[in-house]
C-alpha cells in the first residue's frame, strides 16, 4: 500500500507470469516455448535490420509485418493489428471492445491473463465452469453478456474446440465481440479465421511466441473485420504509437512467410505430443486429448506439487497451478522427443522410488 498509487492500483491483482530461471542447464518445459530455434530467415532478416537506422523511430504501422500476415492468412492490411505479444494485442481488445453492459464470459479454467484485464479496465468478469471432461461447454456461453474470450485450444487444458461451435457464439451474440485466442492453434486445432468474412463480431488473436519459436522477439496480432482493428488502433495510438521495435517488425515478417518451417516444426511437435501422451499414459497418468504444444496431466494417486517438485531436483521444469480446481495437474509442454524421453523416464523414477 502506498499513498503515492492512484486507487486503481491498490485493486489490481496482477498476472503471475510462468518462471524464466536463470540456469541454462534445465529441461525447461513449463512456459509453452518451442523446443527448436525460430525459422532461420527471421535471424538473417535481425541481423540485417541491426544497423545505423535504429536511431530513427520504427514504423508506427508495421506496414511490412502487416502485409507478411495479409499474405499467409489471405486477408486484407485493414483487417490486421500487430502489437508487443499477443499479451498486448489482448490489453487493447478489452479495453476497446469488451467494455459494455453485462460480464465478460471466459471459462472457469482458462488462460489467468483474462481476469486480470478485466480488473484493470474494471469489466465484470464471470467465470463459465469446464464440464467434467474439461470441455467448453457452448451452451453456458449464450447468454446476455459483455462479450466472450476463449482460447481455442483451450489453455492449461488443451483441448480445441470445432469451428461449428464457435459459429453458434458469434450467431448468438451479434453485438458482441467474441474474441478466439489462437495461441496454440498451428498445432492441430482449425483456425477461426476463415469466419472473419461472414462474422463482424469476431477478432483472432495470434502469437508467434510459440508455432513461431519466437517467444523473446515479443510480436502477436489480431485479425478481425475493419471495424474492430479501427478500435484496435484508436486504443493503441492513445497509448504507444510505436509499439513494434524495427528488429521485432523485420524477424516477424521473415517469420511469418515461412510457412514450410512452420509446417515442419510443428508437425515434428505433434509427433513428439503422441509419444510423451502415450509414455505418461503408460506410467498411469491421465493426459487429457491436447491440440496445443502442451499437455495437462494428473497422476490418479500422487500429488502434482510433489511430481513438480521432483521433477525440478532432476532439473526438469513443469507448470502446476495452485488454483484449488487444477491442483491435481501439471502442464508439461512439449519439448523435443529426447527432452521428452528424459521427463518420461525421470517420471518413472519417482513413481517407483515412492511406489
Ligand atoms: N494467450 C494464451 C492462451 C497464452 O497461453 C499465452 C502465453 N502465455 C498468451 C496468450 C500470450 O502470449 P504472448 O504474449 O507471448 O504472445
Amino acid at each position: 500500500m502506498s499513498r503515492f498509487w492512484s486507487p486503481v492500483v491498490h485493486k489490481l491483482t496482477p498476472y503471475v507470469p510462468g518462471e524464466q530461471p536463470k540456469l541454462t542447464n534445465l529441461i525447461k518445459l513449463n512456459t509453452n516455448e518451442s523446443p527448436y530455434g525460430p525459422p532461420p530467415g527471421a535471424l538473417e532478416a535481425i541481423r540485417a535490420a541491426t544497423d545505423d537506422t535504429l536511431r530513427l523511430y520504427s514504423d508506427p504501422t508495421s506496414e511490412g509485418l502487416r502485409a507478411a500476415i495479409a499474405r499467409a492468412h489471405g486477408v486484407e492490411m485493414d483487417q490486421i493489428f500487430v502489437g508487443n505479444g499477443s499479451d498486448e494485442v489482448l490489453a487493447h481488445a478489452f479495453h476497446a471492445l469488451l467494455q459494455h453492459e453485462g460480464p465478460l464470459l471466459t471459462p472457469d479454467i482458462t488462460y489467468s491473463f483474462y481476469p486480470v484485464y478485466c480488473g484493470l479496465y474494471g469489466i465484470a468478469h464471470e467465470p463459465v465452469p469446464l464440464d467434467d471432461a474439461m470441455r467448453i461447454e457452448v451452451a453456458d456461453y449464450l447468454r446476455p453478456c459483455a462479450g466472450i474470450v476463449l482460447p481455442n485450444p483451450n489453455a492449461p487444458t488443451g483441448i480445441a474446440l470445432g469451428l461449428g461451435r464457435i459459429e453458434t457464439l458469434l450467431r448468438a451474440h451479434p453485438d458482441r465481440v467474441v474474441v478466439i485466442d489462437e495461441a496454440y492453434v498451428d498445432f492441430g486445432a482449425d483456425s477461426a479465421i476463415p469466419l472473419v468474412r461472414h462474422f463482424p463480431n469476431l477478432l483472432v488473436i495470434r502469437t508467434l511466441s510459440k508455432s513461431h519459436a519466437l517467444a523473446g522477439l515479443r510480436v502477436g496480432y489480431a485479425i478481425g473485420q475493419a471495424e474492430l482493428v479501427e478500435a484496435l488502433n484508436r486504443v493503441k495510438d492513445s497509448f504507444n504509437s510505436y509499439p513494434l521495435d524495427r528488429l521485432a517488425q523485420a524477424g516477424a515478417a521473415a517469420a511469418i512467410a515461412d510457412r514450410e518451417w512452420l509446417a515442419r516444426t510443428t508437425g515434428k511437435i505433434i509427433q513428439s505430443r503422441i509419444r510423451l501422451t502415450s509414455g505418461l499414459r503408460d506410467l498411469g497418468f491421465e493426459v487429457l486429448p491436447s491440440q496445443a504444444n502442451f499437455v495437462f496431466v494428473r497422476h490418479p494417486d500422487r500429488d502434482a506439487a510433489f511430481l513438480a517438485a521432483a521433477l525440478r531436483e532432476r532439473s526438469i521444469i513443469v507448470r502446476h497451478f495452485r488454483t484449488p480446481r487444477i491442483a491435481a495437474w501439471l502442464r508439461i509442454t512439449v519439448g523435443t522427443d529426447t527432452e521428452c524421453g528424459i521427463l518420461v523416464d525421470a517420471l518413472g523414477a519417482i513413481l517407483k522410488q515412492n511406489a
